[in-house]
């Protein structure tokens, strides 16, 4: 975050800068019993606190910062209700028939219960779902989306294909060999989402205690035992939804995936003849770049973009100036506005760019939905979850699950999408034409 003097919360991102006024939630104190006790408020933990509340089951947050304070209240606010890497028909190969068809119709309707949710609460939260656009920088990606749009379009999703003159018109970007466009997807602020959710959730009944860390989670005679500075929770079931976060809650779980650092930009809001011809139906877009290019306006019209790089020293103001610069010669804007936010998230990305739920031991499940479609994925995540709560085996629910599968070597292959980015830069550079 390159502002200074913001007071902590407000330093976190773009969306927790400016969003409206916050309601604090005590830590917990003393000792309390639930059905479900859930570690970390994010959007996995706070829709699975809300579906399972609504069913009557008694659900506590543990949070040991604030509510959003992980890659909830970090992302770039796009609903993407698909796979970042594989398509229906490799999902099928990938999980079986059975399995995969659950887990292709589980993601193919994630964004709109995202945008249902968010109408049933009534969360204000610049919600827009206009659709998602992958526009394809090769001829070999178009080929690929061009098949990706098909496979969801015969299953009835709102999938369309789109040639390169009308990602032109929809993007305002030269270049692209053409495009898809899913039109269930859409846009948000995702602090205020996660704030919305909180409060539905507490309206139904859930209680959401901050400042909370977990420091143990111990087997009782019946249940969990959670531990926390000031307090300790008994619940049957316990959710750990703490992502990439965990930070040595429970280490076996903290090698089943890569910890990625992606980093976000914000510029200054753009004049208004120069933000007419970009985006004109303020779709979110995130194009087929093994270095992906994103971008999206906020309410304010800030550009907002992002990029995974490779880290190193001076990283914090290295990179999130790369992102500007690689963001005004894309988008063609020699006039583009100086950068106003930059901030950062670590994404929990899994072996294959799946969500699964981690079976811990009896009544504990970890659940990890992330990989560039945290949005609807975790949402929907929570709805399952809400089912699992009430008495469903996870074993039954729509999402990959296992016990977890720890990394050999993960101190060291935990940097292999790093070292691989160089070279897909490389290799995105070199397929680029315009
Ligand atoms: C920079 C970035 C951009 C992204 N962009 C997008 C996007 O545009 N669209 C999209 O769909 N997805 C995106 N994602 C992914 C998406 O943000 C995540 O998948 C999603 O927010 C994960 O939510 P979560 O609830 O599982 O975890 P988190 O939001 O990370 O929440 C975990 C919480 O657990 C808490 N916690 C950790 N340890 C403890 C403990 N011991 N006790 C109590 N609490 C604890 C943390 O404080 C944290 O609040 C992005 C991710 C990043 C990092």
């Amino acid at each position: 975050m390159s502002r200074a003097n913001l007071p902590e919360a407000q330093s976190l991102s773009l969306w927790h800068a400016v969003a409206r006024s916050r309601r604090d939630r005590p830590p917990l104190e003393g000792r309390l019993d639930v059905d479900l006790a859930i570690v970390g408020a994010g959007f996995t933990g706070l829709s699975t606190a809300l579906h399972a509340a609504e069913k009557g089951i008694s659900v506590a947050i543990l949070e040991a910062e604030i509510i959003a304070w992980g890659a909830t209240g970090r992302n770039a606010g796009f609903v993407v209700p698909n796979f970042a890497k594989m398509d229906p028909s490799t999902i099928l190969a990938h999980l079986g028939p059975e399995r995969g068809e659950r887990l292709i119709d589980f993601a193919a309707a994630s964004a709109d219960l995202v945008f249902d949710l968010i109408e049933r609460h009534r969360i204000d939260c610049d919600a827009v779902q206009n659709g998602w656009i992958q526009p394809a920088h090769s001829a070999a990606a178009f080929e690929k989306v061009k098949s990706r749009a098909g496979q969801w379009a015969d299953r009835g999703r709102p999938a369309v294909t789109l040639d390169s003159v009308s990602v032109q018109e929809l993007t305002g970007i030269r270049g692209y060999v053409g495009g898809w466009m899913d039109r269930s997807g859409g846009v948000l602020d995702p602090v205020a989402y996660a704030r919305g959710l909180a409060d539905a959730a507490e309206k139904c009944g859930a209680r959401i205690f901050e400042h909370s860390r977990v420091t143990a989670i111990e087997q009782a005679t019946q249940g969990w035992v959670l531990k926390t500075p000031s307090g300790s929770m008994r619940a049957g079931k316990v959710l750990i939804a703490t992502n990439a976060y965990g930070a040595g809650l429970n280490p076996v779980l903290d090698r089943t995936y890569f910890p990625l650092r992606i980093f976000q930009i914000a510029t200054a809001p753009l004049p208004l003849g120069i933000r007419s011809r970009l985006l004109p139906g303020g779709q979110g877009v995130g194009d087929t770049r093994r270095n992906l290019l994103t971008f999206r306006f906020d309410r304010e019209n800030r550009l907002i973009s992002g990029g995974m790089h490779v880290v190193g020293a001076g990283a914090d103001t290295r990179v999130p100036k790369a992102i500007w610069r690689r963001l005004a010669t894309h988008l063609e804007l020699p006039d583009i506005p100086p950068l106003e936010y930059a901030w950062s998230g670590i994404a929990a990305v899994e072996p294959d760019f799946l969500p699964r739920l981690i079976n811990v031991g009896p009544g504990l499940l970890a659940g990890f939905a992330c990989n560039g479609r945290g949005i609807a994925m975790t949402t929907a995540t929570g709805k399952a979850l809400g089912e699992w709560a009430n008495g469903t085996d996870a074993v039954d629910l729509p999402l990959p699950f296992a016990p977890p599968s720890p990394m050999s070597f993960h101190n060291v292959v935990r940097y292999a999408p790093n070292v691989l980015l160089a070279w897909g830069i490389l290799r995105d550079r070199l397929e680029w034409t315009r």
